[in-house]
């Protein structure tokens, strides 16, 4: 019989566990007190530069203000934050177990059909470190391609736009920022991680004949700290910028201050979650100069519209309700001529 089992699937008899370690968590306790640990040696390094306030812009601050400003964490927006996190926290056990368990096996069974069919059964290879260090690379890369498609097109389609706005109406950003999303776009991206899983699964099931679990679990290390440290860090008021050579591999968390800010030349850019690859290669990456100025937010033409927590729940409703009319109204006017 062809093997259609990978890792994935093995790892389903246990899927609450797989839940636990294969989600990466970025706010946790850990995590949160390395970025403030970084933050300080910043304020060390730049005697007391290097975070910025509500406007945008980098001052000098004394410790305290410096990693935990008043003026951000008693901002409205930081307010709906705390409201928008937990209606996701509620609602995300449900799409990352709903999609990992129908979407990531059944990617990963069609990805080692589809090569049993093409090249017959796989070379059955001994994983070792090396394998096991380019299969975390290749999920890695994989999550990070279908997270750039997704989040390209919810800044190209205003239908997805729509959606994706109540991210980017963050006024300020705090690490709780990172999980400021409608409840629609939950789904979107636990479906495009549960392809990437299955996918990468599908194509090292097949060379390893399924015997790839233990890189399963250093896979798991890999991603989850890489992706969960820029999580934190990236929607953190203080701007840690990478050497320009590195931040041309991977996003620093300061390159996505530049993807929050409304200036018209830091629009649709830095779109990717990790690496810097598919922005370079799609020409949207951007990497800012030292303290450069990034005002959050929607801009002063719309953000009055995205303030309270119901006007961020409402939001996307409420422009899909005006393209229908405006559509209609396109429709009308055609008829007329
Ligand atoms: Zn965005
Ligand atoms: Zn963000």
């Amino acid at each position: 019989m062809e093997h259609t089992i990978g890792p994935i699937n093995e790892l389903l008899s246990a899927v609450m566990a797989i839940l636990g370690e294969h989600v990466p968590r970025d706010l946790t306790w850990p995590m949160l007190m390395v970025m403030l640990a970084i933050a300080t040696a910043i304020w060390l390094i730049r005697d007391g530069w290097g975070a910025k306030g509500v406007n945008g812009r980098v001052s000098q601050q004394s410790l305290i203000p410096f990693l935990l400003p008043k003026e951000i964490y008693t901002h409205t927006s930081a307010k709906v934050d705390v409201g928008l996190y937990v209606v996701e926290r509620f609602f995300h056990p449900l799409w990352a177990t709903t999609f990992l368990v129908t979407v990531a096996p059944a990617t990963e069974s069609s990805v080692i059909s589809t090569l049993n069919a093409l090249w017959g059964s796989g070379p059955a290879l001994t994983s070792h470190w090396g394998w096991m260090l380019l299969y975390s690379l290749l999920t890695l890369l994989v999550y990070d391609f279908l997270f750039y498609v997704i989040h390209y097109c919810e800044h190209k389609v205003p239908v997805l736009w729509a959606i994706h706005k109540i991210h980017h109406s963050a006024e300020v950003l705090t690490p709780l920022t990172r999980y400021r999303e409608h409840i629609i776009e939950g789904p979107i991206y636990a479906i495009g991680a549960a392809l990437a899983y299955g996918f990468a699964g599908g194509l090292f099931g097949w060379l390893f004949a399924g015997s790839i679990v233990p890189a399963t679990l250093f896979n798991i290390g890999f991603f989850a700290v890489l992706f969960g440290f820029n999580g934190a860090f990236r929607h953190y008021h203080v701007a840690f910028h990478y050497p320009r050579g590195l931040s041309r591999w991977l996003q620093s968390p300061v390159m996505h201050h530049i993807h929050h800010s409304y200036l018209e030349e830091h629009l649709d850019t830095n779109l990717a979650a990790v690496t810097s690859l598919w922005d370079r290669l799609f020409g949207t990456l951007y990497i800012p100069e030292k303290d450069e100025y990034t005002p959050w937010g929607l801009g002063p033409a719309t953000q009055s519209q995205y303030r309270s927590l119901t006007q961020n729940i409402t939001g996307p409703f409420r422009d899909w309700a005006l393209m229908l009319k405006a559509r209609s109204k396109g429709n009308q006017a055609m008829r007329h001529e």
